[in-house]
């Protein structure tokens, strides 16, 4: 088959869908890779790293889209590629289709097979290739909060792990999903007194298994949140009800019982934030203060480290681009479900039944 790398063009965005590893083992099998010129260059790769495993570069991203069976990619596509897309031609990579219906329609158009990384699923409901962005932003969101706890920049002036004689500062993590846990992790490894709430015993009793003691679970309740807001310099949100938006556990009258200068990382951001008072914003400009509560509300953490995100991205990623050079995507995908799932357009027909719904196109 032949594979198509084309480089990012979204706003910002310097990851790219294959790393030379990635193409390695493509060659090896007799596969073609594409790989457009300075693809990698936003990841650390260079044309010659990818040349060197095989690849072949090519100048334009048109070349790229005309010469490939199969396109692997990181964003969705945005406008300027919509007529790049062949027929039949199998595109890769996070669609995120619910929202965006213009996309959904350029894509029905194109006729091309669009595999979406953000619906392949475990039998367990798990998304692997997910799972690794929540890692990426829940460890960030620690490095980020502990930078803007710094008074220069608004925070409280607290150093996270303390120094001998002075306690450490207190982290409290909403959630103790993939976001959460790495955050927590992360707390606690610069010494922070880090405390976790979630709704899922389950999910907090691996906590209380896995982590050292000045990690603390608590249940999560409007209480214990009014209750811990009062004492900690940073608090982390990361939320989720799958296919809905955050439960907004901090309100905006919360905010007058927190300490100025705390720091409110809403890592939930994307599915609309589980703090009222969060809006999205941008890597150039990622605070905003409120009420005196410094608010930051990035929505592509992992974008800032490209280098650590491209390589926990492809990393996941490879398996299922091996599967689907080696036998094509319908062979693929009946060997395996969870690549299956992944199918959300095939050939001008939406085959993912929550995207019709969220256009009211079902019957
Ligand atoms: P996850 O499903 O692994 O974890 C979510 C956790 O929230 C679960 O353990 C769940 O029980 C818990 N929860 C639900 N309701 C709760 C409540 N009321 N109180 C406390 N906990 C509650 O999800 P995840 O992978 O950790 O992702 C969390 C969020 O981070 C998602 O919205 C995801 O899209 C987002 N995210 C954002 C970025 C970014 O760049 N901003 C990057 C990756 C992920």
């Amino acid at each position: 088959m032949t594979i198509g790398i084309p480089k990012e063009i979204k706003n910002n965005e310097s990851r790219v869908g294959m790393t030379p590893a990635g193409v390695f083992e493509l060659t090896k099998r007799n596969h073609t890779v594409y790989v457009q010129k300075e693809a990698g260059e936003g990841s650390g790769f260079s044309n010659l790293d990818y040349e060197n495993v095989g690849a072949i570069i090519l100048d334009s991203i048109q070349q790229v889209y005309q010469s490939s069976d199969m396109i692997v990619k990181v964003k969705e596509p945005i406008a300027e590629e919509y007529d790049l897309i062949q027929p039949r031609q199998i595109v890769f990579t996070y669609f995120h289709f619910a929202s965006s219906e213009r996309l959904t329609l350029a894509m029905l158009k194109s006729k091309a097979i669009c595999i979406a990384y953000e619906t392949v699923e475990d039998e367990d409901g798990t998304l692997p290739l997910l799972t690794p962005m929540s890692e990426v932003a829940g460890r960030m969101a620690i490095q980020q909060g502990a930078k803007y706890l710094e008074k220069p920049i608004k925070g409280r002036g607290v150093l996270l792990g303390g120094v001998p004689g002075v306690p450490p500062g207190k982290v409290l993590v909403l959630g103790a999903g993939v976001v959460g846990i790495q955050a927590a992790k992360m707390a606690a490894g610069l010494g922070a007194h880090v405390t976790i709430l979630d709704v899922n015993m389950k999910r907090l009793r691996y906590v209380n298994d896995v982590m050292p003691s000045h990690v603390v679970t608590e249940f999560s309740n409007e209480f214990n949140v009014r209750k811990h807001i009062q004492t900690h310099d940073l608090i982390v949100g990361g939320v989720l009800i799958k296919g809905a938006k955050a439960p907004k556990l901090i309100t905006k009258d919360m905010l007058k019982n927190m300490r100025p200068g705390t720091v409110l990382v809403d890592v939930a951001v994307d599915q609309g934030g589980c703090m009222e008072t969060t809006k999205v914003t941008t890597h150039e400009n990622p605070t905003f203060i409120v009420d005196d509560i410094v608010h930051y509300g990035v929505a592509n953490m992992p974008g800032a480290v490209p280098y650590t995100s491209t390589l926990a991205l492809t990393n996941v990623t490879l398996p299922y681009v091996i599967k689907l050079a080696d036998k094509g995507w319908k062979q693929a995908c009946q060997d395996d479900k969870t690549l299956a799932r992944g199918l959300n357009i095939v050939e001008g027909e939406v085959v993912y039944k929550e995207i019709s719904e969220a256009f009211g196109w079902e019957n």
